[in-house]
C-alpha cells in the first residue's frame, strides 16, 4: 500500500511532489489546465497515463496531474481505482516530503494545530503545495 498522508488532500489537494523544478505559478496552473483537457479525451487510463514517458513533465509538472471542482488530483491513485494503483513505475508511490514526514510523528493535538495554521493562511492550493513540499510552511509552524 502506497504511504498517504492527510496533508496531502488539504487545502484543494497538494501537487507538490507531483514534479520538479517548477518555473512559475502560472506554468504550474498551464500544464494541468492541458492535462486536464487531455484526460477528459481519453478513453483509458492506461492510454492517458501511457501518452507520455514518465520523464516527459509538462513546465516540470506530472502530465497525469488533473483538476476537478478546484481540486487536484492523480486519477491513477489507487483511492480512485478500487485500491490498484496506476502509478506504478510512474512515479515514486511511497515518496513523502519532510514535512509530511514530520507530521507523521507528532501528536493529535500538535497535528490539529499544523492543520489550523494552514487553514489560516488561506492560501491556493499551487502556493500551498509549493510550500508544503520545500518545507516553508513547517519552518515558520516550528518558528
Ligand atoms: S508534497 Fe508532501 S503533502 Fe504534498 S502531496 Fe507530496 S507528500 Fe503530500
Amino acid at each position: 500500500m502506497p504511504i498517504i498522508s492527510p496533508l496531502c488532500q488539504l487545502n484543494g489537494g497538494c501537487m507538490g511532489c507531483c514534479g520538479h523544478d517548477f518555473i512559475s505559478k502560472e506554468k504550474i496552473k498551464e500544464a494541468i489546465v492541458l492535462n486536464t483537457k487531455e484526460y477528459s479525451q481519453i478513453t483509458s487510463l492506461d492510454t492517458f497515463r501511457d501518452r507520455a514517458y514518465p520523464s516527459d513533465l509538462r513546465s516540470g509538472v506530472c502530465r497525469n496531474l488533473i483538476e476537478e471542482k478546484g481540486c487536484f488530483f492523480c486519477p491513477l491513485h489507487p483511492a480512485r481505482n478500487s485500491g490498484k494503483d496506476l502509478r506504478e513505475g510512474h512515479c515514486n508511490v511511497n515518496y513523502l516530503c519532510k514535512t509530511a514526514k514530520e507530521f507523521a510523528d507528532w501528536n493529535e493535538e500538535t497535528k490539529n494545530k499544523f492543520m489550523e495554521f494552514i487553514r489560516s493562511k488561506g492560501l491556493d492550493n499551487i502556493s500551498y503545495s509549493i510550500i508544503m513540499d520545500n518545507g516553508e510552511l513547517l519552518k515558520e509552524f516550528k518558528g
